[in-house]
């Protein structure tokens, strides 16, 4: 039916994020329907994407740059280091707009059955920014999951030594609840709200 440019092409993008078979079908045809203003300029967003993002060395975030934007950022609160799991929730709270601290990416959550443990997670750096005389709090901003969950506590223990307060989300996020789905007001309550964790 197709030929095997197309057939590749529809194989990659249905493994993209939210999208299958049927979608990539779709978003092939939309890309080589409109090659003057869809598929050339995302070609080039691609490629600029490849050559200059990168993670930041700080915090785990993605940028341009390393150190990334927040982390340079002197309008940013040096007292406040934020935790979350990944960079998807680090936008979703930036999204929010009302959190003007720092963060830590720790690029996952413990998962035995995955076969994730402490060690795959950046948490000997977070209590290495935790210890910092400067950092006075650490705001535990995790997904309402088991996971999400077993990590807080794990982090907890592991930031005992450390002289900062340690807070969680308040009420608002539902169990099960990922941070990147839900509605600014909802995550910005959650995190005015919180309560010693
Ligand atoms: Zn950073």
């Amino acid at each position: 039916m197709t030929g095997t440019e197309i057939e590749r092409l529809i194989q990659m993008l249905a493994r993209l994020p939210g999208l299958g078979p049927r979608s990539g079908r779709r978003v092939a045809l939309a890309l080589l329907d409109k090659r003057e203003s869809l598929l050339n300029p995302l070609i080039s967003a691609l490629e600029n994407a490849e050559r200059s993002v990168v993670v930041c060395g700080t915090c785990g975030n993605l940028d341009a740059s390393d150190p990334c934007g927040l982390c340079v950022s002197s309008k940013r609160d040096d007292s406040k280091l934020c935790v979350v799991e990944d960079v998807a929730s680090l936008w979703a709270l930036e999204r929010a707009g009302i959190y003007s601290g720092r963060y830590h990416v720790l690029g996952g959550v413990l998962s035995p059955l995955d076969g994730v443990g402490p060690e795959d997670l950046s948490i000997s750096n977070l209590v290495s920014r935790a210890a910092k005389r400067f950092v006075s709090e650490v705001i535990l901003a995790l997904s309402a999951t088991v996971e999400g969950q077993t990590t807080a506590h794990y982090v907890i223990d592991r930031l005992e030594e450390s002289d900062v307060i340690i807070t969680k989300l308040a009420h608002g996020v539902p169990m099960g609840g990922e941070l990147d789905y839900l509605d600014d007001g909802t995550l910005g309550a959650a995190l005015q709200a919180r309560r010693p964790a």
